[in-house]
């Protein structure tokens, strides 16, 4: 029988591995950053493979004929040991990501590469929502003066970095309506997000269009010379190849 590692940690990772046909033994992998992660419905090992070596020894270990990359598209440096290590042991390897937004009439948005460039688009007084997750949360240590308020799905366990800022807990998703809501609350002026993709996490978007809120926008880190696949369709298409 067929044995399949996905690499999870997202909403496509889940999918996939609830569509997987009989005759393939899928076994799946998580970080371990959120503290209550979802049942992905297979055995789930959790926790980092210890880098390239680590994760190559791993699928030798366990004789995965195939390994999914299925993470996150700004996990990229799980996207790069994976394609590494996939090479390295002569496993079949595909990564399976969303693709990123399309921007639609009336979206202000405005791209960077990295974190730190977010300050020169942003002035002084404003309050800032970040939808970026905090473990990027330290690279906003030149927002002086702004407002951030920096939304996590676990309570924090730590204070908040800097001064007028705080923390925000909520699950997604959200609607747009709560998004909206949210947002004139807080009196937001600004969105940082990371181009994600995907339609669960769009609202805040859709919501920023309808209150005329310019949003800064991460480009994605670029991806490893590997096969990709843009949706579980596709992904389960190139599994059925793999003889
Ligand atoms: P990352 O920076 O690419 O990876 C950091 C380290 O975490 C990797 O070197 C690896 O440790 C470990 N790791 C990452 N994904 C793993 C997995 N699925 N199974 C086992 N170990 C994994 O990744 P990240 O941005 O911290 O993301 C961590 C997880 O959260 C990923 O599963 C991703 O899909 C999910 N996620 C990320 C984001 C995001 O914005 N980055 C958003 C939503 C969900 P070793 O080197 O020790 O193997």
């Amino acid at each position: 029988m067929k044995r399949v590692l996905v690499l999870a940690g997202t909403s496509e990772a889940r999918e996939l591995i609830g569509r997987m046909p009989d005759g393939v033994d899928v076994n799946a992998s998580l970080a371990g950053v959120t503290r209550a992660p979802v049942d992905l419905g297979c055995p789930t090992r959790i926790g980092g493979f210890g880098g390239v070596d680590g994760l190559a020894a791993y699928l030798r270990e366990e004789r995965i004929d195939v390994l999914v990359d299925a993470t996150h598209p700004f996990a990229a440096r799980m996207t790069r040991q994976a394609a590494e290590a996939a090479t390295v042991e002569g496993v079949a390897h595909v990564i399976l990501q969303r693709e990123g937004w399309t921007r639609q009439a009336g979206d202000d948005w405005r791209f960077v590469d990295e974190f730190d460039e977010v300050a020169a688009n942003i002035p002084e007084g404003c309050t800032v929502f970040l939808g970026t997750g905090r473990q990027t949360l330290e690279q906003f240590a030149n927002m002086t003066g702004r407002r951030l308020l920096c939304r996590v799905i676990d309570p924090p366990q730590r204070d908040f970095p800097f001064q007028g800022g705080r923390f925000v807990v909520g699950r997604p998703p959200f609607s747009i309506a709560e998004e909206v809501a949210f947002f004139t609350q807080e009196s937001v002026d600004w969105l940082v997000v990371k181009d994600a993709g995907g339609a669960r996490s769009r609202s805040k978007l859709d919501a920023a269009r309808q209150l005329g809120l310019p949003v800064v926008m991460q480009r994605r880190p670029a991806l490893p010379d590997a096969p990709v696949v843009r949706n579980v369709e596709d992904c389960l298409a190139w599994l059925a190849d793999q003889r």
